[in-house]
């Protein structure tokens, strides 16, 4: 298990204040810099990672240093796969010290887009660390609760979380009762070799989701409908000997 937790990022605040529709010059813009500065000097973003092993596959489940996750999407994407690293990357708890007056809802919804972009860059911090280290090559990810629910449930979280004891001691990122993370701006799972270009947006019927990466893709919706139907076919099926 490794922490990653000097991870080192510059805010684009430009970028940011375009997306939060702010024109330079105005006195909104210059309130979002200074919180985009106060923030640079408080945020540590961080990412935690495991290197994991499948001890076993089944038709819908694979178990992963002893914990088994229940998901025919992921199943079917370790197909190849020997080895796995399970991961929460975070903005860091540090941005929710930042005083922000109650009503103040223009100011929290310019934190969180600020958070945002440090998760991100938490995130691509990650992805360049395990290149670099295990030489992965191609690779994606998937994470409990993204996607349609029925891909890889959320609850599954739980299990995702047991690969690496107290996350809260570790990296500052608590599970709730309702599988959600604290802070808000943090992103738990998967990643794995693999040879295909997959996108757990390519699972996802959510219409004008402005996070998309990739499309809606039919034709692996009905791929995997179609494989989960027919085992439910073959184990129902009349024994005919
Ligand atoms: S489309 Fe949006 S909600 Fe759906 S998996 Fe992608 S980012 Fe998540």
């Amino acid at each position: 298990m490794q922490l990653l937790d000097d991870i080192p990022f510059v805010l684009d605040v430009d970028a940011l204040l375009k997306r939060a529709h702010l024109e330079s010059g105005t006195e909104d813009a210059a309130e979002f810099r200074d919180l985009a500065c106060r923030a640079s000097a408080e945020a540590r973003p961080k990412a935690l990672y495991k290197e994991c092993y499948i001890d076993a596959k089944g038709d819908d489940t694979v178990i992963i240093d002893g914990v088994t996750f229940t998901s025919h999407a992921l199943r079917r994407n370790l197909e190849e796969a020997e080895r796995v690293f399970a991961f929460i990357a975070t903005c860091g708890r540090e941005l929710d010290q930042i005083d922000i007056p109650q009503g103040d809802f223009l100011k929290r919804f310019w934190l969180d887009s600020i958070k945002t972009a440090l998760l991100g860059v938490s995130l691509s911090h990650l992805a360049a660390h395990l290149n670099k280290r295990y030489t992965l090559g191609k690779s994606a990810t998937m994470s409990p609760g993204s996607s349609d629910v029925t891909v890889w449930p959320i609850e599954q979280q739980k299990e995702l979380f047991s690969l690496f004891g107290d996350s809260n001691e570790l990296i500052g990122v608590e599970l709730t009762d309702s599988f959600l993370m604290i802070p808000n701006k943090s992103v738990s799972g998967i990643r794995f070799p693999t040879e295909l270009d997959f996108h757990g947006c390519q699972l996802c019927h959510r219409a004008h989701c402005p996070s998309r990466s990739a499309p809606f893709c039919s034709a692996l919706w009905e791929s995997i409908e179609h494989e989960i139907e027919s085992r439910a076919k073959r184990v129902t099926a009349p024994d005919n000997e």
